[in-house]
């Protein structure tokens, strides 16, 4: 990336980035913008008023001619665009997404990065080998029914209990509005159970959960945990059709949570190697300089996770869809590339089923920070993945086995993203460019924003600000380390911006099947 500007003192002056050197345009740095006549270092002239991460053209373009961000086609040129204009949406012609019948398979695999050893966090080993960032007891619902029930049983565990129990964290009701009044037997139904059925066991929670049902719900505890019956009859399942009333409910679920927090409360947190952890990443809220600043520093972090030995996954389908391209060369085998593909299908189907397509993920925020359209905020997206090769791929709501950078394929909504991803991870980071206060009450999750403005707006939510890459007063290098070291702490419980509000926002699952 080339910074035209050496010093700090440089920031008053008209500043743009450009990422890749076949790049023709740039990208607005100045948080006011450039004005007309602005004059950047090497002589280019800003032709009209630009805003803040929104594009220049560094040369004279002509009508038809591949616009370049990333060493990458983000469109064409609808009409000649002279040198020092504004890039704005209408003045692109968006490329087609790469066929998937035409992509490459394995064809450039990354060489193995050299490992990095020697990294430790403190965290709360399970009987299966997993590892916890922190220690919670969670309890899950089959139906939403028993969701306000469960809530209120939460908020008296919190304040009868929980002070009996210093080494437990929180207790979470896991409650969504799954459970019933679906076709259940649809294909599509598969995901949202198993996104269930593997949430109830993340890390964070110790071993068993516990589970409160309704009764005559059509997700039935012994269907929700089909593969793991054991864990049912080793816990017992609490059913309120079963109970006397309200209160002998609530009293149920206090007294099954009590016997579970005296086991969870033994848990101390041991010496665990980096490759104990499971790093889910998202964006949300993205500007232009997500692509810039934030993603490309949590791409270096994610190299330094797998270097450890650690699982990254990343996610948001619609965001990766036009970069599938650069992602199946990388895979590590053709049947990865190949898994790959299959779930870009299965998406690009589930799409055209509502008439849509991927182009209906860029949003009015997007386009205002500087992100003409899916193609150029894909290619910013995918920056997040680092520079290893795809170890492999998992469908929505599967639990991730596999150490190194993985796919989980998601919707790129953020709370479906954060729900699915919750079936493997025990830490999250998050990348904002606009602003988002988004939480997770399972896992910590890590918030990197791409400009500095909105760190210093924001200083009691944002936790890392990746905006001084664009200023040129840290490196892409600098940031990667410091939000990895900053991920062990985090693991080890220290607490986040959004851990210290208390800021969970509802899990939210992915139903693709049919409703009834
Ligand atoms: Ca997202």
């Amino acid at each position: 990336m080339h910074i035209k500007s050496s010093t700090a003192e440089a920031l008053f002056q008209p500043l743009y980035v450009q990422i890749h050197p076949s790049d023709n345009v740039g990208i607005i740095v100045n948080a006011e913008g450039v004005r007309p006549g602005a004059e950047f270092a090497g002589g280019l002239r800003a032709a009209e008023a630009i805003p803040q991460s929104h594009k220049i053209t560094l040369r004279d373009l002509e009508a038809g001619e591949p616009v370049l961000r990333y060493g990458a086609v983000i469109g064409h040129a609808k009409r000649a665009i002279p040198r020092g204009s504004w890039v704005r949406e209408e003045l692109l012609d968006m490329p087609a997404a790469p066929l998937l019948e035409e992509l490459p398979l394995a064809t450039a695999v990354p060489a193995a990065l050299p490992p990095l050893e020697g990294y430790t966090f403190e965290g709360y080993r399970n009987a299966d080998g997993t590892v916890g960032t922190r220690n919670i007891l969670g309890i899950t619902t089959t139906v939403q029914c028993v969701a306000p029930t469960v809530d209120y049983a939460v908020q008296r565990i919190r304040a009868e209990l929980l002070p009996r129990f210093p080494n437990v964290d929180d207790v979470v009701a896991i409650t969504h509005t799954y459970g019933c009044g679906v076709a259940i037997d649809a294909p599509g139904a598969a995901i949202p159970i198993r996104t269930i059925r593997n949430i109830s066991q993340n890390p964070n929670f110790g071993g068993a959960p516990l589970v409160v049902s309704l009764g005559c719900e059509k997700l039935q505890p012994a269907r929700l945990f089909s593969n793991d019956l054991p864990v049912l009859e080793e816990r017992g399942v609490i059913r309120l059709q079963d109970e006397l009333g309200f209160e002998a409910t609530v009293a149920a679920i206090v007294r099954a949570a009590e016997v579970r927090l005296i086991e969870l409360d033994k848990r101390r947190r041991v010496t665990c190697p980096a490759a104990d952890l499971i790093v889910g990443l998202q964006c949300g809220g993205s500007d232009a300089f997500s692509g810039v600043t934030c993603n490309p520093a949590v791409g270096f972090a994610a190299d330094l996770l797998v270097r450890a030995g650690a699982t990254v996954m990343f996610s948001e389908v619609t965001e990766v869809r036009d970069a599938v391209h650069l992602l199946t060369a990388r895979a590590a085998t053709e049947d990865v590339a190949r898994d790959l593909i299959r779930e870009m299908r299965w998406y690009d189907e589930y799409l055209a089923q509502g008439r849509s397509d991927r182009s209906a993920n860029t949003t009015p925020g997007n386009k205002r920070g500087g992100l003409n359209n899916i193609v150029e905020k894909s290619l910013g997206s995918v920056a997040k993945a680092g520079t290893s090769a795809l170890m492999a791929v998992a469908s929505h709501g599967e639990k991730v086995t596999v150490k190194g950078l993985v796919f989980a394929a998601t919707p790129a909504g953020d709370f479906m993203c954060g729900t699915l991803q919750l079936a493997s991870m025990n830490l999250h980071v998050f990348t904002t460019g606009e602003g988002s206060p988004y939480g997770l009450a399972l896992v910590p999750v890590v918030k990197v924003c791409s400009r500095t403005a909105l760190a210093e707006k924001w200083p009691d939510l944002i936790d890392l600000d990746a905006g001084r890459i664009a200023t040129g007063t840290a490196t892409i290098a600098d940031i990667g380390w410091e939000l990895f070291r900053m991920l062990l702490d985090v693991a080890s419980g220290r607490e986040t911006w959004a851990e210290k509000w208390r800021l969970g926002n509802a899990l939210t699952l992915f139903n693709p099947g049919p409703v009834t």
